[in-house]
């Protein structure tokens, strides 16, 4: 049987067609896009034609979008950017939050955590769907703070709605594109200052663009709507994989099970089993899963989302998340189900 993924909150393959139009860019469409030469205006109507159709589809203005080279980094520039300008302020923050998110937010002078509203609020921090658990979240109903979401996990899985923030980060590699392709979304007038000089992305973000990695974003963009379709399909496919795991055994838990989810994703807390050693049994049975956040894994430090939704630290450290392809099969989601049936 060939190695089975299932690990895409962590990262997807990109699509075959954005593998070729990347290769084709490189070879050709190689030129900087700031250069004023032919070659380089060639490469700059390129990239303004990439930013046109990836803004059609998030239905914002082209002059709104930054390309950043990961989601990280558009979270670090977007957080720090607001806390240079709003920072004596405090911030409201989920307290789920990817570490990417999390990271940036020291820089805040005062933090707390969402349901609370501190008085005077600047910021609220919501992603829309958890890495880990996959639980949808919507954006508490605040005036006068800027919404900032993290939609990374929700693009290309389930619609995004952008009328309820302010400003939102997207990644390339979580939906079929590319790594080095990444998207910074704000509103016009955000107050919000540059944290990288140059003349790049109307000096919000400077550093020569990564056009074949802009390129493929656009190109995977272009497969979004069937990408979602797919996914959409996959919830039947995952309610027969949890029934099936916990009919076995009653000590096996699915996290969020009742809450809006996203419908590749199962967080199963194995209770009492060491989650390390079940996912390093599943990975010699010949299936790629995850502990947790895919940023945690290596370290024994149990997964901060899974502990805020009440859950004790010796549970934390019991956690595996299977997270579905758009294509995954039933064949294979079966004998995921029966591996785990044999280890636990
Ligand atoms: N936010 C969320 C919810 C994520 O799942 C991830 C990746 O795991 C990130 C941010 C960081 O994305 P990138 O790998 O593009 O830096």
């Amino acid at each position: 049987m060939p190695r089975l993924y299932f690990d895409a909150n962590a990262t997807t393959p990109p699509h075959p067609e954005v593998v070729e139009v990347m290769r084709q860019a490189m070879a050709e469409d190689w030129a900087n896009p700031t250069s004023t030469h032919r070659e380089g205006q060639r490469a700059r109507f390129r990239l303004e034609e990439a930013r046109r159709e990836i803004a059609a589809s998030l239905a914002v203005a082209p002059g709104e979008l930054v390309f950043c080279a990961s989601a990280t980094e558009a979270l670090h520039l977007l957080i720090r950017g607001l806390a240079l300008a709003l920072g004596d302020r405090p911030a409201a923050v989920f307290p789920g939050e990817h570490s990417a998110c999390l990271n940036p937010l020291r820089d805040w002078s005062r933090i707390a955590w969402l349901p609370e509203l501190p008085r005077d609020c600047a910021t609220v921090v919501q992603m829309a769907a958890s890495n880990e658990t996959g639980i949808l979240y919507d954006m508490p109903p605040v005036l006068d703070a800027v919404r900032v979401r993290d939609c990374c996990q929700a693009w290309g899985k389930v619609p995004v709605d952008l009328s309820t923030c302010d400003a939102a980060v997207f990644s390339g590699h979580k939906m079929g594109g590319p790594r080095g392709a990444a998207l910074l979304w704000m509103r016009p007038g955000l107050p919000w200052e540059a944290l990288m000089e140059g003349p790049q992305e109307r000096r919000r973000r400077g550093g020569t663009e990564d056009l074949p990695a802009i390129l493929g974003l656009a190109a995977a963009v272009r497969h979004l709507t069937e990408r979602q379709a797919k996914h959409a399909a996959l919830a039947d496919l995952r309610a027969a994989f949890e029934t099936e795991i916990t009919s076995w055994n009653r000590d096996i838990e699915i996290i969020g099970q009742d809450s809006p989810r996203l419908p590749n994703t199962s967080c199963v807390l194995f209770r009492g089993r060491n989650g390390e050693a079940l996912h390093a049994s599943l990975d010699l049975a010949g299936f790629a899963v995850s502990t947790g956040s895919a940023c945690h894994s290596g370290s024994v430090k149990p997964s901060h989302a899974i502990m805020t939704l009440g859950y004790s630290l010796e549970d934390a450290r019991s956690v595996l998340r299977f997270s579905m392809l758009p294509d995954a099969q039933p064949d294979e989601v079966e004998a995921l189900a029966a591996a785990i049936k044999r280890l636990t």
